[in-house]
């Protein structure tokens, strides 16, 4: 969209192509709204990189609704149930049985990524790979800007009328956003492990065990993910296979319910659990939405279904705002976004809680340990918490 000069501009510029970034882009195109992502990795990058895997009812309708779910509707994998497992004995939930009987769908990240450039490219939309955003400005102006660098170091500068920064935690546009922050450092960290093995169980497991949490998680037919609560001084490399099998048997009670099953270790990292709300989410023509708008820790795999939430909400502010000028919806969108994101906060809160020791040194150890078999007595035991749980774990 020339505006007169040789500066490229367009309606909304988006920063970055995760799942926030890629789905406001593909909902913008389909109403007709010039857009431009930036993305500071390249294709194979972004496309191979996997993280989440569980989406909600909700996430799959928006999919759904906006033609997007057609790898989904292929390789998505309905999932309905997980498994506590803790000294006091095993705990299941099928929760398509409790709550409003809402299920996830498996799928992984990196292939709803896959799905959703594609998509972009076939409606017309324009991906900048390998480029990334080095400021912005403007952010009261008609048309806020933003400096990018290619991979070659040239820079541009480039100007909408709107910038969506979708550029996760650690990208530039929350920091442009003078919010109040709420934040918790929970001071755990995950080893993080993607394995070419199948899932020993259908469900998700939870090991909850006083050394440290463990769990399994399903990605596809042959491949699970696991994590294993570590010291949050370790290394990656402080973990060699023997000692990762040996804990995940200790602490997902193999004697009792089976080994997980053994396979090459794909891919590790560590995980380092911090919440942080940022309010208000916007600042002038910036909206953020993702996990630049929020970070949450993974306990409850809400990141990548909050993301989902919030770009369909922004589309459809931005797709008002761009054609008819109304910007009402724009000035309500963080107000509209963070009843949301404060409830996925506190259920994943929730979880943490549940799952995770309280630390060797803290004088009310006991305590807390007894407010974790108490949980675990609950969900086994009162129907009402095991529907309180299903329904925030399934929807948010
Ligand atoms: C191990 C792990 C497991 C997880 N499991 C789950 C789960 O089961 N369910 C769930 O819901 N969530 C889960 N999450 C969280 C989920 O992956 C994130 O919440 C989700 O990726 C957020 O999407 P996003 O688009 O906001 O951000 P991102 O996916 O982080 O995308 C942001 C993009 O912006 C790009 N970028 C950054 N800076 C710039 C810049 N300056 N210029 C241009 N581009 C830039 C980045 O390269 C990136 O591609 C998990 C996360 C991890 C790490």
């Amino acid at each position: 969209m020339p505006v007169g000069t040789n500066i490229p501009a367009t309606a909304v510029l988006v920063l970055g192509a995760g799942p926030a970034g890629l789905v406001l882009a593909n909902l913008l195109c389909a109403a007709g709204v010039d857009c431009v992502v930036v993305e500071r990795r390249g294709r194979a990058h972004v496309e191979q990189r996997a993280r989440a895997g569980f989406l909600s009812p909700d996430s799959v309708d928006v999919l759904r609704a906006h033609g997007l779910d057609h790898g989904l509707r292929h390789a998505g994998r309905t999932h309905d149930r997980c498994e506590f497992r803790s000294a006091a004995g095993r705990v299941e939930l099928r929760y398509s049985e409790l709550g409003r009987g809402r299920v996830h769908t498996v799928y992984p990240q990196q292939l709803l990524v896959t799905d959703l450039i594609a998509e972009l490219l076939r409606r017309g939309g324009r991906i900048l790979f390998d480029t990334t955003a080095t400021a912005i400005g403007g952010l009261h102006e008609e048309r806020p800007w933003a400096l990018l660098r290619d991979a070659r170091g040239a820079e541009t500068r480039y100007e909408a009328r709107y910038l969506a920064g979708c550029d996760g935690a650690r990208g530039i546009a929350r920091s442009a956003v003078p919010a109040a922050t709420a934040v918790r450092d929970h001071g755990i960290t995950w080893l993080a492990l993607l394995v070419q093995a199948p899932p020993t169980s259908h469900s998700v497991l939870y090991g909850v065990h006083g050394d440290g949490f463990a769990g399994q998680m399903p990605r596809s037919p042959d491949v699970t993910r696991y994590y294993l609560q570590c010291d949050p001084a370790a290394g990656v490399d402080d973990w060699d296979e023997q000692r990762i099998w040996a804990e995940l048997d200790r602490r997902l009670d193999a004697p009792r319910y089976g080994a997980p099953a053994r396979g090459p270790i794909l891919e590790r990292g560590l995980v380092r659990l911090r919440s942080e709300i940022l309010d208000p989410i916007q600042h002038g023509r910036l909206l953020l939405a993702g996990d630049a708008a929020t970070s949450i820790s993974p306990s409850a795999a809400k990141g990548a279904n909050l993301a989902i939430a919030e770009a369909r909400l922004l589309a459809r502010a931005l797709t008002t705002a761009v054609h008819t000028g109304d910007e009402t919806a724009l000035h309500r969108y963080s107000a509209d976004c963070l009843p949301l994101i404060r409830r996925a906060q506190e259920f994943s809160h929730w979880m943490i809680d549940l799952l995770h020791p309280p630390a060797p040194d803290d004088p009310e150890a006991a305590y807390q340990r007894m407010l974790r078999s108490a949980r675990l007595h609950s969900l086994a035991t009162s129907e009402s918490h095991r529907h309180f749980f299903a329904d925030n774990y399934v929807g948010i």
